[in-house]
Order: C-alpha cells, then structure tokens, then sequence
C-alpha cells in the first residue's frame, strides 16, 4: 500500500539503512573486505519530492541518485536545494541519450554519472565535460547487462573490457571510479548469492587485469532497497537504495 510518509520518516528510516548498511560493511569476510571499500550510500530520490530530499540531507545524507533526466535538472536546479543542501552530490542512475548528456553534465553539484553504457556515449560526456567543467574530470561507472535482459542498459559482460579501455585510453576528461549493473530485479537470495553480482565481480577481476589495476581500484555500483546487504556483504562499494528510504514510488507511466 502507497502512503505519505510524514515528518521525521525519512530522516529514520535512512538512519536505519545506514545502521543496516555499516552492519553489513562490518560483516564482510575478510577476503572480501581486503579487496574493497568502504560502502557508500546512494539515497534514490526519483518521483520523490524535494522536501523529502532536504529532510534526507538534514539527517547527514550527502550522495542522491535520480533516473530520469528532467527531474534531475529540476531538483538540482531547484533554488531551495541550492540553499539548503550546497554540499549534496548527485548520481545519474537512469537511461541517458546523447541528446540529454549536455543537460547532465551542466546540473550544478553532479557527482558522477554511473550509467555509461556504450563508447559513443562515453565520448559525448567527454566532450560535454571538456566543454561545460572546464579542466574538471567527470567521474562515471561502466554499466554492465548482467543479467543479459533485453530491456536492461549497460555492455555485455565479455565487451566491460573494451569500454573500460575507451574510457580510460580516449576520454581524458573521464575518471573511471568502477562498474555498475542493476541486474534481475527477482533474484531469491535463499537460492544462494545473487549471479548478477557474482558476474560483476567477476566483470571486476578482468578489468583490473587488463588495466593493471588493484581491485580497490575499481568500485562495484550493485545493491537496492531488496538485496543491499548482501551486495554489500559480497563486495558492493555503492549501493543505491530508494524505496526503503522514501517509501514506495507511484508506478511511473
Ligand atoms: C530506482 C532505482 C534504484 C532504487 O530502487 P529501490 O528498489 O527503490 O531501492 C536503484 N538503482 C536504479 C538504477 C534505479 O533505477
């Protein structure tokens, strides 16, 4: 059942994410442990409203992540989230057209965009970055289709690779912070660990190769509302969790 969420909700049930999120970081085997870092949390704000941001904010929230590219520019744009929150950092999470990079990359206060998806979008947030940041690097996330779903975004498994090296080898305005997938969203954990975020890791392991990288190196964007501590408890580094924070989202049309 959809309801409102009243005053104070948000800051408390993103306390609890958080408490959730720090006792599932502490519970990491030590394997896994060595070989990432600390989580961060990404509170996904999509169909929500602003109050509900400055609230999330007001309670030490600092890292959002939006969808949709007009809503983004909105809230990012918006002149009382502009005071109230000067210090917020925003993650692109959803589809982005070459058309829309310009819009994106010009928000104020954008933190990175997780959602590069194939070598010519790569090459237009470069270009855009050039152009709008000034001497400024973008941080992005490689998408990965784990899941090998049609309607899902990202690079196959077998092609991370190939997109990785473009980003790092041909947009020098590009700072790779890791890989991303969103994966099945039907996964029954009592079935065993999720094999999108299995296949992320392992999407890890031959990027580091290839780029002669330490897996600290290479951040792992994995983990919602429904599976964030277990994507946390195999690796994960950035979780994007909406709903529990903010309470069910209207079925967009
Ligand atoms: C909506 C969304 C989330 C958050 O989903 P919840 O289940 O509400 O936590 C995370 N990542 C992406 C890419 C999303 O679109």
């Amino acid at each position: 059942m959809l309801r409102a969420m009243a005053d104070g909700e948000v800051a408390k049930a993103l306390i609890s994410v958080l408490e959730r999120v720090s006792a599932a970081s502490k519970s990491r085997s030590p394997d896994v442990a060595s070989l990432c870092s600390q989580p961060r949390l990404v509170a996904v704000s999509k169909t929500k409203p602003k109050e509900m941001i400055i609230e999330a904010y007001s309670a030490g929230q600092r890292h959002f992540g939006e969808n949709y590219v007009q809503e983004l520019v909105e809230k990012a744009n918006d002149q009382q989230i502009l005071a109230e929150c000067p210090d917020i950092k925003w993650h692109m999470i959803g589809p982005l057209q070459r058309n829309k990079v310009k819009k994106v990359v010009e928000i104020p206060n954008l933190f990175c965009i997780e959602t590069i998806h194939n070598d010519k979008i790569a090459s237009a947030v470069n270009s855009s970055v050039e152009k709008y940041l000034r001497g400024k690097k973008l941080k992005v996330f490689v998408q990965v289709n784990t899941s090998g779903e049609e309607n899902k975004s990202g690079v196959k498994p077998d092609e991370v690779n190939k997109l990785v090296s473009h980003v790092t080898e041909s947009c020098p305005h590009l700072e790779l912070l890791g890989i991303m997938t969103i994966g099945a969203f039907d996964h029954d954990l009592s079935q065993g660990p999720n094999p999108d975020f299995q296949t992320l890791l392992k999407c890890r392991a031959t990027v580091c190769e290839a780029q002669c990288k330490e897996p600290k190196e290479i951040e792992l964007s994995m983990g919602m509302s429904n599976d964030f501590e277990h994507a946390i408890h195999v690796g994960s580094t950035n979780v994007r969790v909406g709903s529990t924070i903010f309470g069910a989202r209207a079925v967009k049309k």
